[in-house]
């Protein structure tokens, strides 16, 4: 992956402190002009990349939006994908996992495998959203997400921008990290962004089908991700690293140093 242009860390962390009280849109307005077609948003069309899409195609109603489809999304999910194609006539970039690693994981542990065990739990969230996501960064310079500090604890420290250490420092722009989900759903009211019908529903965040419930009150948002999980990061290896040993072995018996099936 190639390093960004013209920008290291001292020069990230002073665009970061310079940008911390800025508007999300003047963030993306920056980033839009920065880094042109080398950047895309990323969308898993919950309700704050919903937001983060309305606010960057109110700026620039060419800019480049990607998903990626673990192949097994809820069909609302999909639903949504195609409203939103139709709706602001964007070409959403879809990309998939590697076949011939999904039939590898699906051959040696089932197609549930994720119920199993946290490992192989890892092992599918690796195989599904992480290594697809590793593709789609090696054509770009910046990235941008709609992660919140108060989503969770491993998110707490994010920056609206920063070098993504896990991706060959690449630039993350997270334009929406000082925001509230009021100040997200008040957005979604002002400008009618079209959201996701689980919402409504009682789900709180949303993945995959077989993975994600609907919460209670006073439960964590991100709690119905991998419910039946105690202890265990509520992560999927997208944006913070997943390491624990048994992971990395499963991966390993799984596929060949290419990173094919076995
Ligand atoms: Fe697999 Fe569940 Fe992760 Fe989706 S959320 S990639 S189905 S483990």
């Amino acid at each position: 992956m190639q390093a960004p242009i013209d920008l290291d860390t001292q020069d990230i962390a002073q665009l970061a402190c310079a940008y911390e009280s800025r508007s999300p849109q003047e963030v993306l307005q920056w980033a839009l002009e920065r880094f042109g077609t080398r950047l895309a948003l990323c969308t898993s069309f919950q309700v704050a990349g919903m937001v983060i899409l309305d606010m960057a195609w109110r700026i620039d109603p060419t800019v480049r939006v990607f998903t990626i489809d673990t192949g097994r999304l809820p069909q609302e999910t999909y639903e949504l994908l195609d409203r939103v194609r139709e709706q602001y006539h964007i070409e959403v970039e879809v990309y998939f996992p590697e076949a011939i690693q999904i039939e590898s994981i699906v051959r040696q542990h089932g197609v549930n495998l994720f119920y199993q065990d946290i490992d192989l739990r890892m092992l599918c969230c690796h195989t599904r959203k992480v290594l697809p996501l590793r593709r789609v960064l090696e054509g770009l310079d910046a990235w941008v997400t709609g992660l919140r500090r108060d989503q969770t604890s491993t998110r707490a420290q994010t920056q609206k921008i920063e070098v993504d250490h896990e991706h060959s420092g690449l630039i993350k722009i997270n334009p929406l990290a000082n925001w509230t989900e009021t100040q997200i759903w008040d957005y979604v009211r002002t400008y009618d962004v079209p959201t996701h019908p689980f919402y409504s529903q009682g789900y709180t965040s949303i993945g995959c089908a077989p993975c994600t419930r609907p919460t209670t009150d006073g439960e964590d948002s991100r709690a119905g991700r991998w419910w039946w999980e105690n202890g265990a990061m509520k992560e999927c290896g997208m944006h913070c690293s997943i390491e624990s040993g048994n992971f990395e072995r499963e991966y390993s018996a799984s596929f060949n140093q290419n990173g094919e099936g076995i």
